[in-house]
């Protein structure tokens, strides 16, 4: 086993920071000292096998993205990432863990849809990685097939109010699920848009001749977002099942989570960097409402106006602890071949963007700008991801005892954002390693760096160049969530 100590740096906590060395021996921190102890010996640096600078840095746990879809089909293709190149991007951006979902369609049996899941992913990761079961046909033998979960170690489940025909399911389905969810301790995770009525509103607009990508974002409504939040909200509050409401863009959303949380209700809300961030008017509506650029940002539930100040109340939501989370919901496709699918039909375009890499330092871009503190970014990223889904203690943490995740992040650096080459194949100077022809976040400067990524002891990134590989991440039993109040 070999020991690495990491030196001089700042160890940020959900909950504070200090100045610390960490040692640590293995796959585990084993020590997290005061600078100049010699408790373990006057040298120690000269004692362990490595010894990683960390003066002027920060020290925090490796980020854990609770919400990515690696190699899923959708739309007729798949995403573009695999579990290597998936999780190979995770690590260059600090995220040393991700909980990808797991598919079970109507007419599927729950098990083959996890056993498909593990084939993909096992052997293939770069970092350590969970599922949740996403239970796309409710039925008397999918609610049987939730009671052996939690012994795979998956305690979550996800369900749709929208993609009729595909993940959908009814109230009454609904309903059930999260009556044996409560049963059995698994946290719902929910996709809470309107989705029979946004189909509707869709057809009418590609009727209406309006078929560009900008149409995606008007006819996923707030409304359809934030009524299903609503309807999500009270049917857990009466089958007693804590409730995870995913990829909340929609400020009347984080209302009815707010309200729902002052009433002393397990109510949680993720949202995402491109919520944060990104708008219908810039992103989806670049080039024109009739332009196709904007396809590169169509996801759901989709980017919200900037007029109407959605960005700055998932900001306001962050801060307050009415949303506790910010994943991806990494789900890349390519423009060629891909989103071009939708091309004169916004319906078609495949929905997602790929952020993995860049989730730690666009929220850490939120500490420099005033939105978040410190310490907020850490409980965002890794802290809260971890106690919600079960792994906190192994995960999320710098304390003896925990995975050896950790990330040293340089105030002083800078990230340049965007595709990794420029239309010509020449080096553009930016970073990317997500298998996609683009960037949704082509041009975002970030005032920080992620300088060394350490997965359970083992050095992924340092000095800009990669060392990890896949089948060194790890599937994770997680356990019930340690987040219920
Ligand atoms: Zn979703
Ligand atoms: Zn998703």
């Amino acid at each position: 086993m070999s020991t690495l100590l990491i030196k001089g740096g700042t160890v940020v906590s959900a909950t504070g920071r200090t100045e610390a060395d960490v040692l640590v021996d293995g796959e585990r921190i084993v020590a997290v000292l005061q600078p100049g102890s010699t408790l373990l010996g006057h040298d120690l640096a000269a004692s362990v096998d490595t010894v990683i600078d960390a003066a002027g840095k920060y020290v925090i746990p490796g980020g854990i993205d609770a919400h990515t879809h690696m190699e899923l089909p959708f739309g007729g293709t798949q995403a573009s990432d695999t579990f290597e190149t998936g999780t190979t991007a995770a690590a260059w951006g600090g995220t040393t863990s991700i909980i990808d979902f797991a598919v079970q369609k109507y007419g599927e049996a729950v098990e083959s849809g996890l056993a498909a899941w593990h084939d993909k992913a096992g052997g293939n990761c770069a970092v350590d990685y969970g599922f949740h079961q996403i239970i796309g046909g409710v039925d008397e033998q999918s609610l049987k097939a939730m009671e052996t979960l939690v012994d795979e170690g998956i305690t979550s489940y996800k369900l749709f109010m929208a993609y009729p025909g595909v993940f959908y399911s009814d109230d009454a389905q609904i309903l059930k699920a999260m009556q044996k969810a409560a049963e059995l301790g698994l946290m719902t995770m929910m996709h809470a848009e309107n989705g029979p009525a946004i189909d509707v509103l869709a057809e009418q607009l590609y009727n209406q001749g309006k078929t560009g990508p900008y149409y995606h974002g008007i006819a996923r409504a707030w409304q359809m977002e934030e009524e299903a939040t609503h309807r999500a909200i009270m049917l857990a509050d009466l089958t007693d099942a804590p409730l995870y409401v995913v990829h909340v863009s929609a400020k009347q959303a984080v209302a009815q989570l707010a309200a729902a949380r002052d009433r002393g209700k397990n109510v949680f809300g993720e949202t995402c960097p491109q919520y944060l961030y990104l708008s219908l008017e810039e992103q989806l509506g670049a080039g024109g409402k009739d332009g196709f650029e904007g396809a590169k940002w169509v996801c759901s539930t989709p980017l919200r106006s900037r007029e109407e100040g959605h960005q700055d109340a998932m900001w306001q939501g962050l801060r307050t602890n009415d949303l506790q989370m910010v994943s991806t919901d990494h789900c890349p496709f390519c423009m060629k071949d891909q989103k071009e699918l939708g091309k004169g039909d916004f319906r078609a375009i495949p929905n997602g963007i790929g952020s993995i890499e860049h989730r730690m330092d666009l929220l850490y871009q939120g500490v420099v700008t005033g939105e978040l503190t410190l310490e907020r970014w850490v409980e965002l990223t890794s802290t809260t991801p971890a106690r919600m889904f079960g792994l906190y203690g192994t995960k999320g943490v710098i304390a003896p005892g925990a995975d050896a995740d950790i990330v040293v992040y340089d105030p002083a650096g800078h990230t340049s954002i965007g595709y990794d080459t420029l239309p010509d194949g020449s080096p553009s100077g930016r970073s990317h390693h997500m298998n996609m022809d683009h960037s949704a976040w082509e041009g975002f400067e970030i005032d920080g760096h992620v300088d060394v990524v350490i997965s359970r002891g083992s050095v992924l990134v340092s000095d800009g160049t990669f060392h990890g590989r896949a089948g060194h991440g790890r599937f994770l039993k997680r356990g019930l969530t340690q987040y219920l109040s």
